[in-house]
């Protein structure tokens, strides 16, 4: 028990702590409160000093309070927790007085913080955060993508090519590229005007999209009417069957092309296949190594009259 005198002093210095505060003994009734803690609850201090906590607080709060008692018992602390009350909320901050004779808990002391506001920020900023995230992924986006076709841009291109080499180098796997250019656009273009061009080039990136079956293959516009195709781990067949079925997906459009000798729009396909990363070279080389093959064998199937496929031989390099 703590003394008349004591009990007068202890009141009185709480009155003036600036957090709604008090003190419960174990029944629990309070102790102590003052005037920030009475706002609280609504009610009048004088009733509130002296009062058991039913009185004054939900049932959950003396739950609380008896639980509280229970962890200072067993010799723990009460880590700092939140509540909410009447749509605001309070940071709930719990210690422990103990008897100077035995030892036992005998009261304990509660502070309650308002956090509303805090918290009000605290959820904003974690929504303003969010919405950023989405943005920066939005901008991400768009910036990676080819606007006229949805396929990835150059930039993407470029930027996943490193990373690919980089990982096929550690996993000595093979790669191939596929490179696939227009026949005749300029003629295309000229013929029915650029807005049936631009139509085309939609055309084949969904034959390319028809053509590619894997995860992980990457298709990119790699300028005007050119694309790419990144095959990893895929070998020679596996390369030349997909830009069979690129290259059939397109005849299928039917888009008829004047001005061309097979009468509808038609692709040249390069295909080079790197079956083992050479390890001593480094990824830029690695990169001219691919890029370069499937540009050659792209020639070549220019050369050979167009609307075909030509794959490249690893001589000379
Ligand atoms: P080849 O068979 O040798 O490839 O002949 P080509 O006419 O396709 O090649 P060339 O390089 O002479 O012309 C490419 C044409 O592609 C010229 C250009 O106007 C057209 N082109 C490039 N980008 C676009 C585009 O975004 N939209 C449209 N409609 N046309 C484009
Ligand atoms: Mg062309
Ligand atoms: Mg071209």
């Amino acid at each position: 028990m703590i003394s008349g005198n004591v009990l007068h002093e202890v009141r009185r210095i709480l009155r003036s702590f600036p957090v709604a505060s008090c003190l419960l003994d174990r029944e629990p009734r309070y102790i102590a409160a003052n005037q920030r803690y009475s706002e609280i609850f609504r009610k009048d201090l004088d009733h509130i000093i002296g009062s058991p906590m039913a009185n004054i607080s939900p049932p959950r709060f003396i739950q609380n309070v008896h639980r509280d008692f229970r962890i200072f018992d067993a010799g723990a602390s009460v880590p700092d927790h939140e509540v909410e009350l009447d749509d605001r909320k309070y940071l709930v901050s719990v210690g422990s007085i103990a008897s100077e004779q035995t030892g036992g808990i005998i009261a304990i002391s509660v502070a309650l913080t308002d956090i509303t506001r805090l918290k009000r920020v605290e959820h904003e900023l974690e929504e303003a955060n969010r919405s950023l995230s989405r943005a920066l992924y939005k901008i991400t986006e768009i910036a990676e993508t080819d606007q006229l076709t949805g396929l990835h841009n150059r930039h993407a291109f470029e930027m996943y090519l490193m990373k690919e080499i980089a990982r096929i180098k550690r996993t000595r796997t093979p790669v191939s590229a596929i490179l696939i250019d227009v026949d005749l656009f300029k003629a295309y273009n000229d013929l029915y005007g650029h807005v049936q061009g631009d139509d085309c080039l939609r055309a084949v990136a969904t034959a390319i999209r028809q053509g590619t079956r894997r995860i992980g293959d990457f298709s990119a516009r790699y300028g005007g009417e050119e694309f790419v195709v990144i095959l990893p781990d895929t070998d020679l067949p596996g390369a030349v069957a997909t830009a069979q079925r690129i290259q059939e997906a397109i005849a299928a459009c039917a888009i008829r092309h004047d001005g061309s000798p097979f009468q509808s729009l038609s692709v040249s396909i390069g295909v080079f296949c790197l079956p083992l990363m050479p390890a001593p070279l480094d990824i830029k080389s690695i990169r001219e190594l691919i890029l370069t093959g499937a540009d050659r064998a792209l020639y070549h199937a220019k050369q050979n009259g167009r609307n075909t496929i030509h794959i490249a031989d690893m001589e000379g390099f």
